[in-house]
């Protein structure tokens, strides 16, 4: 049955795309090497665009091909198509089907195709062509890797893809959440888990939520267990070697797992949040915490001059006491 993927990403500069990689420098610039070029590796179907577009758009699909590659440290060998419609209207019906209100691309993994609706693009990121075209070639990799290793049997959650296409493509498709993500930690309103396995919410909200928190989960995942640690988990599920992510982390890691993992990133964004707020705040806290001692010099110098005060008086008496005399 085929695979179709939903876009979601939060943009950083271009390099820290690379940097992301763990694909060694001159290993991606020898992938680039070899690439065919756009005429071979990616074939755009763009019935409404020029050639020269349709030449741009294979340029960047093949670079965003190249750098999910480096990144996943899997190369695709078969072709893979981009389709470009105007409208959403003008896409097949069964990809029409799973396109949502923000939906601006899909990609069907498992036939290595692409669709894109230029009427949902905008010019800036998260939903720029190039930002659309690094997030569903994530997808793509990863439904080959799939292909590869299980013939299809097995696939990855949909939490790691969708929080992997938003890290490599260095985007999320609704902006900085992190205070939405935190809301949810706190109150206990994250989407669960084993909801993001095989599914994916249809509800805006929770579907913003699910986005936000796979490329939160994911982020927190590449700094802690680093990106290599994590697609050899996926590959040893994916070859049958583990029944479920957790199992295979646990053989990699003597006892780690990605629930363990989860429970740890809810703690570290709570306390991460809290240390931001106090630095964002830093001015109004200092003011606030001034007014007790504020309070405390004026009283201090209130008490002292009342002293003086009272001090003057008894020499003014004793002074009426001497001339009386
Ligand atoms: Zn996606």
């Amino acid at each position: 049955m085929t695979s179709v993927r939903r876009r979601a990403v939060e943009r950083l500069p271009g390099e820290a795309i690379v940097l992301r990689c763990f694909l060694p420098v001159p290993l991606l610039l020898a992938l680039c090497a070899l690439s065919p070029g756009q005429d071979t590796r990616v074939h755009v179907v763009a019935s409404h665009l020029s050639e020269a577009s349709r030449n741009a758009i294979g340029r960047a699909a093949t670079r965003a091909l190249e750098t999910a590659e480096a990144c996943l440290a899997h190369g695709v060998e078969k072709r893979v198509t981009v389709t470009v419609v105007r409208r959403v209207d003008d896409l097949p019906d069964r990809v029409r089907s799973a396109f949502r209100s923000w939906t601006v691309a899909i990609a069907v993994t498992h036939k290595h195709q692409v669709f894109v609706a230029t009427e949902r693009l905008t010019s800036d990121p998260p939903s720029n062509l190039e930002t659309t075209l690094s997030h569903e070639l994530v997808h793509t990799v990863l439904g080959d890797l799939e292909l590869e290793l299980s013939a299809g049997k097995r696939r990855l959650p949909r939490w790691l893809h969708e929080g992997l296409a938003q890290d490599i493509a260095g985007e999320m498709l609704f902006g900085a959440n992190d205070r939405m993500v935190l809301f949810r930690v706190r109150t206990g309103r994250l989407v669960p888990w084993s909801a993001l396995e095989d599914s994916w919410p249809d509800d805006a909200n929770e579907s913003r939520a699910a986005y936000a928190q796979s490329a939160s989960f994911v982020g927190y995942l590449r700094g802690r267990l680093g990106m290599k640690t994590i697609i050899g988990t996926a590959r040893a599920y994916l070859r049958g070697e583990a029944r479920n992510l957790d199992e295979a982390l646990h053989q990699v890691t003597w006892g780690d797992s990605y629930t363990y993992r989860a429970g740890q990133w809810s703690q570290d964004i709570q306390g991460a949040t809290l240390v931001r707020l106090l630095r964002d705040n830093c001015f109004s806290i200092l003011i606030v915490l001034a007014i007790p001692l504020f309070a405390v010099v004026m009283y201090k110098r209130w008490k002292s001059e009342r002293a003086a005060a009272a001090r003057l008086d008894a020499w003014e008496l004793q002074q009426r006491d001497v001339d009386e005399t």
